[in-house]
């Protein structure tokens, strides 16, 4: 991609473009930010109006049962899974990923406690997104029964690190920094040759890249639906759990949603068959609802279609930041290889925070992680070749003026 007319021609020949017209972008705006807040599906608004004024206003507490609130977390599950390699009664939308890690992990934990006690490793990334870590820590120290956290701080040592202590290897597929993609069938099969549970934080992978959960076999995942599958701000989680292993799981939040029979009012506790025991209180009705907006943009595409157009994106935008900004120190921090890539490319700058705040400023929106990184998210449902181009020359623009060394660019703001 040499010229902005060569990246106009791309949009033309996109069999994705339309889909673009399915979201409501704010006008002025290059936003490559949807790995961490997905823009409004134009259907969401609507949605919101008829959940507000209709179920809630009208049906009122009639609606539990007539606008289908209480099964909405296994309805919204169920068409979430063709996404994620997953099939029906297999995922519930609920929650926060914090939350959900914290019941899967307790939950495998338990399981492993029974089939081999020795294990009392949990196995993670130092990189990993740090929630994902401190849920860990905190788990840790509340069972105090020795469970230790062993942190690798290059994904090539996850091998030697997964031994016959490890109860469970808690994995984020892409991370978040680097976009670095793990390839989820070859690591699925070496936990469980070694004998461990495989969890999945799928935060930058559900609607971004194929997983085939089933299809490699693995015990857990957890993910997000606010970032690549435009549920909002804030919108609830997802947690999946293999069928084999439903019913013999216990997991530590016993609310009365995952009860059997939540209006029976018994004061014992009794689980639920299958994943509706992952379930804990009362669910955002509102915020959930908006969640199917997002996933019924999905049913117009599939992830194959969405993967190479991401591909196609990332490579131009890599291709052209190292092109037309040389020079500037910008270091690339995402993996080349298509296999080991997610749907965002970042950057390393000295000044990287900074120059994120002149991009911002002139309608380009991408995030900045610390250390030093500028983050790119690039989400094949809305994002064009155009925009992948006109972001790369503001990108130059700034670097070649040096416009980030306004004093402004420097303040702090409490979300990068
Ligand atoms: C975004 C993200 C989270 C967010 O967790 P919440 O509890 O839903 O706020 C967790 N893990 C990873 C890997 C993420 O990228």
């Amino acid at each position: 991609m040499k010229t902005r007319d060569e990246a106009l021609a791309l949009d033309r020949d996109d069999p994705l473009a339309p889909l673009r017209n399915r979201f409501a972008l704010a006008p002025g705006v290059i936003y490559l930010d949807g790995n961490s807040l997905g823009v409004p599906p134009v259907a969401a608004s609507a949605r919101a109006q008829a959940v507000i004024g209709q179920e809630w206003g009208e049906g009122l507490i009639r609606s539990w049962n007539t606008a289908g609130w209480f099964a909405l977390p296994r309805r919204l599950g169920d068409k979430l899974a063709p996404l994620i390699g997953a099939g029906r009664d297999e995922v519930v939308v609920t929650d926060t990923i914090s939350v959900n890690l914290f019941k899967l992990l307790s939950a495998a934990l338990r399981m492993m406690a029974e089939r081999d006690p020795r294990r009392r490793v949990i196995v993670s990334e130092r990189a990993n997104f740090p929630t994902d870590l401190y849920i860990a820590q905190g788990l840790i120290e509340q069972l105090d029964r020795g469970y230790t956290l062993r942190l690798v701080d290059d994904p090539a040592d996850l091998p030697d690190a997964i031994d016959d202590e490890t109860a469970v290897a808690m994995i984020t597929h892409v991370n978040y920094r680097t976009g670095y993609m793990h390839d989820m069938a070859s690591l699925t099969h070496l936990i469980h040759q070694a004998g461990a549970l495989a969890l999945w934080d799928l935060a930058h992978s559900a609607g971004a890249v194929p997983v085939d959960l089933n299809g490699v076999g693995a015990d857990f995942a957890v993910g997000c639906t606010y970032k690549y599958l435009n549920g909002g701000p804030g919108s609830p989680a997802f947690a999946w759990v293999a069928k084999r292993h439903q019913n013999t799981l216990a997991q530590p939040l016993s609310g009365w949603w995952g009860h059997r029979k939540p209006f029976a009012m018994d004061p014992r506790y009794a689980p639920d068959e299958g994943i509706g025991r992952f379930l804990c209180g009362t669910q955002p009705i509102v915020s959930m609802s908006l969640v199917e907006a997002g996933l019924d943009v999905f049913l117009e595409t599939d992830m194959a279609a969405i993967r190479r157009k991401s591909l196609a994106l990332t490579d131009r935008f890599i291709e052209l930041v190292e092109a037309r900004c040389a020079g500037h120190a910008l270091t690339l921090v995402t993996p080349r290889a298509h296999a080991q890539r997610g749907s965002h490319a970042s950057f390393e700058h000295p000044h990287g925070y900074e120059i994120m705040q002149a991009l911002i400023a002139r309608g380009v929106i991408g995030d900045y992680r610390e250390p030093h990184v500028l983050r790119f998210g690039f989400t094949p449902l809305y994002t064009r070749f155009v925009d992948v181009w006109d972001a790369v020359e503001t990108l130059r623009d700034i670097l070649d003026t040096e416009a980030w060394r306004a004093p402004e660019f420097a303040a702090r703001h409490s979300v990068t």
